[in-house]
């Protein structure tokens, strides 16, 4: 087995099917009982013939790139990260998929790490560290992902060992890269993965049934990194085959796209027959979930949210609602026009305030409950900024929904700009916590019984005692702030 595949550890778990619990590697380490999340909460992947059987998509992605260059099944093992050593004496190459290796990313600065509320290490980064401190030394370790640019200084690849990281999409570099590494290259750097217009079918299930359906997004935000991508929806076909491939094994997919309701959309208008078809097609072979979704699209596009609900028989007592993640990002004008035009489109700036209401109205009449960002700290933003965003959050209060701050980090064309950090946050910041805090209590505790009803039983109990536990704590905490930041 001449390369290994494999990923840090909180991204090789299936979280019991229910994937949005992933989010809970942005948490500090501090929080829960490291063994109890392991064992309970993100337990590790299943291994058949000495591989994983569920592997991240990205993964994936890889595994098939390389059989498609040529490589064979002999040559590339994907095995979750506990089983590595094993392999490691006749492995010439390690490639890491990981999404947020150092905790850089908006979830875990905003809650752990050395800028967040408590200042521990969030799960992810701990485990990519741990990872590589198993097999540095060993092989060639290339690493890529979408937290790959975390890795992008020589020094920090350095500390940690790392030899080669590829930023972007590694489907047509990767396989190249790891060619000349076994033809004796002794390659070290950074490479920029080339985009890809053929993207390959996995051969083998990915973790959370995800299914790609359509890459890149096009509406062209300055902080976010799709932007550099173009909007590419794969053929049905393909997508077909993956869906068969996840449904035999997880019994559900996840159907991935930065918008789900823009497959084979030419610009921004939804294209309703695609998507229809899309999800009445899917749909035939397995239970649906959907990763991301527009509130611009919903908005403009209101009768194919209200069929796709229909296609999928939404509400059921299995699947009382489909969920997605959004972008809200901010309840100001000024804001939307200095850094995401693009992503309020057919509507205008000053709209946007009304189609995010009008846009969590249809998705509580067709039982789509949004799971929406917003944004602390873009550059520019002043206290009327945030308190247009507090006005935002009176008028979301009664949709059933999750809305959860995160600190801006500077990406992309924002790159240069100043990340935002705990120790920046003011009163008025403070106050849209709160308003968040509220928003979020008001749901959880309904939309987390709903959720989990398929967890085996200890793993729910254990995770309801921890969602009203946190419930409890985060009331003391956050009034407790909110007092002291107020009086200053
Ligand atoms: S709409 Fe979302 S995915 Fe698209 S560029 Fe903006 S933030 Fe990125």
């Amino acid at each position: 087995m001449k390369i290994l595949l494999t990923a840090e550890r909180t991204l090789m778990s299936n979280y019991h099917g229910a994937l949005f619990l992933g989010f809970m590697s942005c948490a500090p380490k501090n929080l829960i009982n490291s063994k109890l999340f392991f064992r309970f909460i993100c337990p590790p992947v299943k291994v058949k013939d000495g591989q994983a059987l569920l592997a991240p998509y990205g993964t994936r992605k890889i595994e098939a790139a390389l059989l498609d260059y040529g490589f064979s099944e002999k040559d590339v093992a994907v095995v979750p990260p506990e089983k590595v050593g094993k392999y490691l004496k006749e492995a010439k190459i390690v490639g890491i998929t990981t999404n947020d290796p150092l905790g850089l990313g908006p979830a875990s600065t905003t809650f752990a790490n050395k800028s967040g509320f408590i200042k521990d290490e969030s799960f992810n980064a701990y485990c990519f560290r741990d990872l590589l401190e198993k097999i540095r030394g060993k092989a060639k370790i290339v690493v890529g992902g979408a937290g790959a640019w975390q890795l992008a200084e020589e020094k920090v690849r350095e500390e940690l060992g790392v030899d080669v990281v590829v930023i972007g999409e590694g489907e047509k570099t990767v396989p190249q890269l790891f060619d000349r590494i076994l033809k004796g290259e002794d390659l070290r750097g950074v490479f920029y993965g080339e985009v890809v217009e053929n993207i390959p079918v996995i051969r083998k299930a990915s973790v959370g049934g995800i299914v790609e359906i359509a890459r890149g997004c096009g509406r062209g935000c300055r902080f976010c990194q799709p932007t550099l991508q173009k909007l590419r929806s794969r053929p049905l076909e393909d997508i077909l085959k993956e869906v068969r491939i996840n449904a035999e094994v997880n019994g559900f997919v996840n159907l991935h796209a930065e918008d789900v309701l823009r497959y084979k959309a030419e610009g921004l208008k939804v294209n309703e027959k695609a998507v229809i078809e899309l999800f009445s097609e899917v749909s035939k072979i397995s239970k649906v979930g959907i990763s991301h979704f527009s509130l611009a699209s919903v908005s403009s596009a209101e009768k194919v949210v209200e069929e796709i609900s229909t296609i999928l028989g939404i509400p059921n007592k299995a699947q009382p609602w489909i969920a997605g993640q959004t972008g809200i990002e901010t309840g100001s004008a000024k804001l939307i026009e200095a850094h995401m035009p693009g992503k309020v489109l057919p509507f205008k700036a000053e709209e946007w305030c009304d189609i995010v209401e009008q846009s969590f109205g249809i998705c509580a009449d067709n039982h789509w409950v949004p799971c929406a960002t917003l944004i602390i700290g873009l550059p520019g933003e002043e206290e009327s900024d945030v308190l247009k965003t507090v006005e935002l959050m009176d008028r979301l209060k009664r949709y059933k929904s999750l809305i959860v701050p995160l600190f801006f980090v500077p990406l992309s064309n924002l790159r240069n700009q100043k990340p935002f950090s705990a120790e920046d946050l003011k009163s008025y910041h403070w106050e849209l916590l709160a308003k968040c805090w509220e928003h979020d209590k008001k749901w959880i505790i309904d939309l987390s019984k709903e959720y989990l009803a398929k967890m085996p039983l200890i793993s729910r109990a254990l995770l309801m005692n921890f969602i009203t536990w946190a419930i409890s704590e985060g009331d003391k905490r956050i009034r407790g702030m909110i007092e002291e930041r107020c009086t200053v």
